[in-house]
């Protein structure tokens, strides 16, 4: 049986903050011990610049930062570390795809197939992609349970169709997308799927080769790693034939007055400096999720959704949003007559951290008809009793602002 109470243990701030019911892990997860040791260590033992040094240090660090791919490749099941570039995050990854490999395959009337459950970050890099190129946006829409209407996708595909960007779990309303079958779709017209696996990797063993995706891309701050960092993943024929995004140091081969020659990924991504101490806690952190019971804290998680929908039943004036049948740990309410905001404002004097607005997902909210929603998102550590608190501090505050 999982012990969310003695993982707990390992995380400072929630030991810090006993009373503190943090409920905001689809915004960002707290951090065990093993990823602020493992950046302390790295600035301890092994600080120097990467790649460039003939002395020990310079090349502890190097390994130490290698090492780190090694970890990324391993935990997402990549062919090789090759294929992975570090970025700041999914945002920068999906702007280093958008900017690279989509201004060199995408031209005037060619077609990106979004969903619209898509984060802001899936969206805006592929517009302004398409202001520049010509292309066009074609977005999927949802059934009523929040779900994909994977036959307006079957109808938005076509042989014009370059780019696909899905999210993997909405982190605003929670669905799962069948990622797999769909990849499988896309392909069948020559088209490039890029998953976003924000929201997925925490919660879910990924394999990018049996999903056989083109691009998946992370941030290591949603799976209990450091802020300013995150990875891209590309097959590595596809990572070959892009062109380089930034120029700088550490991307070349060659470089004088009349030409430079770029170097192979997955330095010709990394122009400059790297974040060498997040990049060994973000590989901390995949490893040390990775010697868990990862289908233990899965139903747990799962346990936690369903105990909180539930509950969210009994309650008047709300409604939880999106209630599709495969859904990662989040669940989304909106109220009938309170303001999302001043419950949260309740909550907090609570200690509960719950988040409200749009969750950088306008277009879904519009679709649904909504301003914004109060979302609760589970991590590992969250107990049953978080989920109580949760109930309690949600009916009271109705009834105080009734
Ligand atoms: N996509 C999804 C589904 C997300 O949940 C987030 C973070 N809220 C992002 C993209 C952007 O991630 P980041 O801010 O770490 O770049």
């Amino acid at each position: 049986m999982f012990d969310a109470h003695a993982l707990r243990a390992q995380f400072p701030l929630l030991m810090r903050a006993p009373g503190l019911i943090y409920l905001d892990n689809a915004a960002t997860t707290q951090k065990p011990l093993a990823v602020l040791d493992a950046e302390r260590h790295f600035y301890e033992t092994a600080n120097a610049n990467v790649h460039r040094g003939s002395h020990r240090l310079a090349v502890a660090a190097t390994d130490a930062f290698e090492g780190a791919r090694a970890s990324v490749a391993r935990f997402i099941h990549a062919a090789s570390s090759d294929e992975i570039v570090f970025t700041r995050g999914t945002t920068e990854a999906i702007n280093l795809v958008a900017q690279s490999w989509g201004a060199a395959n995408l031209h005037a009337g060619d077609e990106i197939i979004l969903t619209t459950l898509e984060h802001h970050a899936n969206i805006v890099p592929w517009q302004m992609l398409a202001a520049r190129c010509g292309a066009i946006i074609r977005p999927v829409r949802l059934l009523s349970d929040g779900s994909l209407d994977i036959e307006h996708f079957h109808t938005l595909l076509s042989d014009k169709t370059r780019l696909v960007g899905l999210t993997h779990i909405s982190n605003a309303i929670g669905s799962e997308l069948p990622v797999a079958d769909l990849i499988a779709a896309a392909h069948r017209f020559g088209a490039r799927v890029l998953i976003d696996g924000a929201q997925a990797v925490a919660h879910k063993t990924i394999d990018v080769q049996a999903l056989d995706a083109d691009f998946y891309v992370f941030s290591s701050h949603k799976v209990y790693g450091p802020t300013g960092i995150g990875a891209l993943w590309a097959r590595a024929e596809i990572l070959a034939a892009m062109p380089p995004w930034q120029g700088g140091g550490e991307m070349i081969e060659r470089v004088s007055f009349e030409t430079t020659s770029y170097a192979p990924a997955p330095a010709r991504f990394e122009a400059g400096t790297p974040a060498i101490a997040q990049t060994v806690g973000f590989a901390a952190a995949l490893d040390w999720l990775q010697a868990q019971d990862r289908p233990a804290i899965a139903r747990h998680e799962d346990a936690l959704r369903q105990q909180l929908e539930q509950g969210l039943g009994q309650i008047g004036g709300l409604r939880v949003i999106g209630t599709a049948t495969h859904k990662g740990p989040v669940v989304s309410v909106a109220f009938s007559e309170a303001h999302p905001y001043d419950v949260a404002q309740f909550l907090d004097a609570r200690e509960i951290a719950v988040r409200v607005g749009n969750h950088c997902a306008q277009p879904l909210l519009s679709s649904l008809g909504l301003q914004g929603t109060l979302r609760a998102s589970f991590a590992a550590y969250n107990t049953a009793d978080d989920v109580t608190s949760l109930l309690t501090g949600l009916s009271e505050t109705l009834a105080l602002l009734a």
